[in-house]
């Protein structure tokens, strides 16, 4: 029997993702102490399904990190809400990206940020991120190909630089490129697990603390890890 009025093709799939999402945000961030309004409010605009691969979609809002091709991956939707969090994003601000990768968390920043300027390493997956943000309508997103530990120095100071992928170390470059006031959020260790750390700035100093524990792909670059091939190159 034929149901009147009951939504059906796209118009329904769109329910039964926001339906998902804001499971989601209920369950694995909220409840997990994200408090910030204007985050948990990003988290729920954002279509995440369309950000991962298609055979991918029905786990687009699993409490996990999935794969996006090139062996890279989309963080977990807990970790792209902490970071935003410690980003402390004003609506003003123009926020720096290292990792492009789907475009998700970037599009997360578009929601909250004046201007997003984003990085990714793998042409393919910038390509992918710029068509996928674009077609989805956010106009306050550049994405570049190239080595992000290096930062943008053409589009410096920002107020807020996020980096997702993991460094052995705080590139330098990336201090430089931070306003007064601004904020670095960024993965550090030496091996498959890193320090989620805080850098902020004020004036010429910056204070540092460590959020919690976090895995990420390696960040690959100058002032990142060396590229050996290997998925992992730690030199451990
Ligand atoms: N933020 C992404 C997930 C990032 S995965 C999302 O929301 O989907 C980490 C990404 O960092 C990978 O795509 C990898 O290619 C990229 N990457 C690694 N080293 C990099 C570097 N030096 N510069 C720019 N991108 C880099």
């Amino acid at each position: 029997m034929r149901r009147i009025g009951r939504k059906t093709g796209p118009e329904a799939e769109d329910d039964y993702f926001l339906r998902l999402r804001k499971d989601m945000v209920r369950t694995q961030i909220a409840d997990r102490g994200i408090r910030d309004p204007r985050v948990l409010e990003a988290m729920l605009r954002v279509p995440r399904h369309l950000f991962v691969p298609s055979d991918l979609r029905h786990r687009a809002y699993d409490d996990s990190p999935l794969p996006i091709g090139e062996g890279q991956t989309i963080s977990q939707p807990y970790m792209v809400a902490w970071m935003t969090e410690l980003l402390e994003v004003g609506e003003e601000d123009r926020v720096l990206e290292i990792g492009t990768g789907s475009g998700y968390q970037a599009a997360v920043l578009c929601e909250l940020a004046g201007e997003v300027f984003t990085i990714e390493k793998n042409a393919v997956l910038a390509r992918e991120a710029e068509e996928r943000l674009r077609s989805l309508g956010y106009g306050n997103v550049h994405v570049r190909v190239g080595d992000g530990t290096l930062g943008w120095p053409e589009e410096a100071p920002f107020e807020g630089i996020i980096v997702t992928a993991g460094a052995p170390s705080v590139p330098q470059p990336l201090l430089e490129q931070l306003t007064d006031g601004g904020r670095l959020v960024i993965p550090v260790g030496s091996g498959g697990m890193q320090m989620l750390t805080l850098v902020r700035r004020k004036g010429n100093s910056y204070q540092t603390s460590e959020e919690g524990s976090c895995i990420f792909v390696p960040l690959v670059g100058k002032y990142g890890w060396r590229d050996s091939g290997r998925s992992w190159d730690g030199g451990w």
